[in-house]
């Protein structure tokens, strides 16, 4: 707790700022950016808990996908096509932003295309019937078909899958750490290990206090703190969802190459160079509702067979590294982008398509605060 502050200190906390973002994942930074953009003139201070972001932003799996069928076919069970179809359409325009803001070689981004395996061949023969339907829905998004057949050679237990060659992989601590950069180069002032505890409405501005005991002022604030917002607003419509990853050592002759999902979307591996990072599985415990990080025997005894009887063909291989990450996700599938009240708005509940859809729903909440400055 910081208890005294030089006059110096002082003068600069006083400073109203015209907008705070609390949250330093890919929505927070790029709905500063998009904001500076708009008003260079403006002051934007960014708070960020976390010593480093400390959110999913740099905890996923850097898959750059906008979706596989199986994932489209569960979706459709609780949403209407349109509604499917928006959210494709949105994974696919912000991977676009996200390339064109990031240089492709500082993110590591590979186009390696992706395919989703099926546990039988019955599950694969009912997502095969839906194949020409999704591309027909999608045709607009790319050159020729999106979704295609493709025999799978690298292991013993899958055999057919549905490929997406449009899809790829991304180092995601580097794609933030330069949106990161890019804010500061445009002049957002970013504090990190600021965990923002409440805020005050004092007239026009917004009193903002913070663990360490920091207070800053505001015109408007942005939560952008994802599956962590119920800490601070427990009535929205968000739930926390754990997801555990591991990665392995080198892999001399790993034939895995690119992004797999699997049944719908819980399972995901890819390779990381010569090393296999698989994660997911969260379907399978009642206990992955929770937004504090961690690994439990569960899950990962799950993963650990999983690899080894579906991917290594019963081999089994040193495991370098276990973490977490937390999704926020909610009763729709869309993130929410809103007005909360008169000077606080909120894009959070991204879901597992965060890398991708992260700097449109930025870019979005920044055009919805823009707005209400013009
Ligand atoms: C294991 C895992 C794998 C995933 N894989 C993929 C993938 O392959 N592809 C994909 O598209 N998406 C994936 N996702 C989803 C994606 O990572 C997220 O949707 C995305 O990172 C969300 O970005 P965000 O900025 O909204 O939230 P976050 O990155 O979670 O950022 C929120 C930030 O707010 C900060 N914060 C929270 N509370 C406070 C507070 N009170 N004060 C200050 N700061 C605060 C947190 O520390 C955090 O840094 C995955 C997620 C996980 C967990």
């Amino acid at each position: 707790m910081i208890k005294s502050l030089s006059y110096w200190e002082k003068e600069a906390l006083d400073k109203v700022y015209d907008l705070t973002i609390v949250g330093g994942g890919f929505v927070g930074m790029s709905a500063a950016i998009h904001y500076q953009q708009i008003f260079p003139d403006k002051s934007i201070l960014l708070l960020e808990r976390g010593v480093i972001a400390y959110g999913a932003s740099t905890r996923n799996a850097g898959f750059s996908c906008f979706g596989s069928i199986g994932e489209l076919e569960d979706d459709i069970l609780y949403s209407s096509l349109d509604q499917v179809k928006a959210t494709v359409q949105m994974r696919h325009r912000g991977l676009q932003k996200l390339q064109k803001l990031i240089p492709a070689a500082m993110m590591d981004y590979k186009q390696s295309g992706s395919i989703e395996l099926f546990d039988s061949e019955d599950q694969f023969e009912k997502a095969y019937a839906t194949l020409n339907h999704w591309n027909d829905q999608f045709a607009e998004l790319e050159e020729g078909d999106i979704f295609r057949k493709v025999q799978v050679d690298q292991g013993d237990f899958y055999q057919y899958g549905i490929s997406n060659p449009y899809e790829g992989q991304l180092n995601p601590y580097k794609a933030l750490k330069h949106l990161e950069q890019l804010a500061i180069q445009l002049g957002v002032h970013i504090s990190y290990a600021a965990q923002v505890d409440a805020w005050l409405e004092q007239g026009s501005i917004m009193e903002i206090s913070t663990k360490v005991g920091l207070k800053y002022r505001s015109k408007r604030i942005i939560l952008a703190t994802n599956a962590f917002t119920k800490r601070l607003i427990p009535e929205i419509d968000l739930m926390p969802a754990r997801n555990q990853v591991l990665i392995t050592e080198e892999i001399e002759d790993l034939a895995w190459k690119g992004c797999f999902h699997v049944d719908r979307g819980y399972i995901y591996f890819r390779n990381v160079g010569k090393r296999l990072l698989l994660g997911g599985a969260r379907n399978i415990s009642q206990n992955e509702s929770v937004d504090s990080y961690g690994n439990t025997e569960e899950i990962q005894q799950y993963l650990l067979n999983y690899l080894k009887n579906r991917i290594l063909n019963g081999r089994m291989v040193k495991i370098d590294h276990w973490w977490s990450g937390i999704l926020g996700v909610g009763t729709e599938k869309m993130p929410i982008i809103r007005k909360f009240a008169p000077s606080l708005y909120m894009a959070v509940r991204l879901g597992g398509m965060g890398v991708a859809i992260g700097t449109v729903v930025g870019e979005q909440i920044a055009q919805l605060v823009a707005n209400d400055e013009e």
